[in-house]
């Protein structure tokens, strides 16, 4: 199969190409405008692939966008593309407007003319907006409450994605999962900007007390669970994904804190780290983020029982992982950092 993955220079989008070039034999045509948040190296152990193509479009140009699509005619469509970071959305919403909605209505419109056996939309957790304590996670039936303009963004394109399914039968699936984690994250997330601050010595800076909750998903599992419902799941419905595992902000951190700690003593990692004294005396609380959610918790058990997905990672492994990945790869963010330094600010704490 002829499969379009958007946004495959990013975070999870290059972790689903890498599965799908390395573990399928499918073809993979990667489709991304090439963003900040873009990476080649993400793909790298791929792109020499004969199964591996790249195209460079801005999914929020229509005529290139149609271009795109006449030119590789994809046989299912997994998209990703997106602006991603809350605290971007909060400083500069337009351009969440212009990627999210504008590009996934170009997509969408796009592939009207191509025959194809799935639309998988990506989505996230938090178009349900925030949880209490106490209440029950969220299930493919919570009603959607986007809070941030990145959620809210997201919303609009989960109800266009879902419209053009029923009204011009794109054969659409939605997935909304929860906050990933893991290797080739931009470094403004906020895993990796704490690996690296940690690192280097430099304060750790916590929204508020900490307190707010996540449900920690491995990126690859992630990656496991998209694939799985591109090429099992029914059209016209809905997964919601997660890891089944909430940890405060503030949990994760002292995590972190932790590995750092114990890979100080280890001769492999030593040198990468500078910071020579307990990590957890770097944490500092900063001014919360505005509308910062409370908690995200999802009950994953309908994609668990009809596909049998599960998360494989827990995340305390699954830390280790990612701090030993970014202790190893400095080649890879080194440079990120430097050039987000000279355009300075972006957000400052991610989600
Ligand atoms: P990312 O920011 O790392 O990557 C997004 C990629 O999309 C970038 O390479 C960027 O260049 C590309 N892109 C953005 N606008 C584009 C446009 N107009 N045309 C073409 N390409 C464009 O994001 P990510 O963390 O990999 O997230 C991927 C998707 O998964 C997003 O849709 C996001 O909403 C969703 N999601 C993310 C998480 C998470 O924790 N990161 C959780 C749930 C869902």
């Amino acid at each position: 199969m002829r499969i379009l993955v958007t946004g495959g220079l990013g975070f999870i989008g290059s972790s689903v190409i890498r599965k799908l070039i390395s573990e399928t034999n499918h073809e993979v045509i990667n489709l991304d405008k090439v963003s900040y948040a873009s990476t080649y190296g993400s793909v790298q152990q791929v792109s020499n692939d004969p199964r591996y193509q790249f195209i460079k479009c801005d999914l929020a140009d229509p005529s290139a966008t149609n271009e795109a699509i006449q030119s590789c005619k994809p046989q299912a469509v997994l998209h990703l593309a997106a602006e991603s970071h809350v605290d971007r959305s909060i400083d500069g919403p337009g351009a969440f407007v212009e990627a999210n909605i504008i590009g996934t209505f170009n997509l969408l419109q796009a592939v009207r003319s191509v025959e194809l056996s799935k639309f998988v939309h990506v989505s996230t957790d938090e178009v349900f907006g925030s949880l209490s304590l106490d209440d029950p996670q969220f299930t493919e039936d919570t009603p959607y409450d986007p809070r941030s303009p990145y959620s809210a963004s997201k919303a609009a394109s989960d109800h266009l994605a879902r419209a053009w399914g029923e009204t011009f039968g794109v054969p659409v699936t939605v997935t909304n999962c929860s906050n990933n984690y893991g290797a080739f994250q931009f470094p403004e997330k906020m895993i990796p900007l704490m690996i690296i601050k940690a690192i280097s010595g430099e304060p750790l800076p916590i929204y508020g007390r900490g307190e707010n909750i996540r449900d920690w998903l491995y990126v690859e599992d992630h990656a496991a669970a998209l694939i799985e419902v591109l090429l099992n799941g029914s059209v016209g419905s809905t997964y919601a994904i997660g890891g089944d595992n909430e940890k405060t902000n503030l949990d994760m951190v002292q995590l972190l804190c932790s590995i750092i700690d114990e890979r100080r003593n280890s001769s492999k990692f030593s040198d990468s780290i500078v910071h020579n004294k307990p990590c957890e005396e770097l944490i500092e609380f900063v001014e919360d983020r505005p509308g910062h959610d409370l908690r995200y918790a999802i009950d994953s058990s309908k994609i668990q029982n009809e596909l049998s997905w599960k998360p494989t990672i827990l995340p305390e492994f699954g830390l280790e992982l990612t701090v030993d990945w970014y202790l190893q790869n400095s080649e890879w963010w080194q440079p990120l950092l430097e050039e987000r330094s000279a355009t300075k600010r972006a957000g400052t704490l991610g989600s």
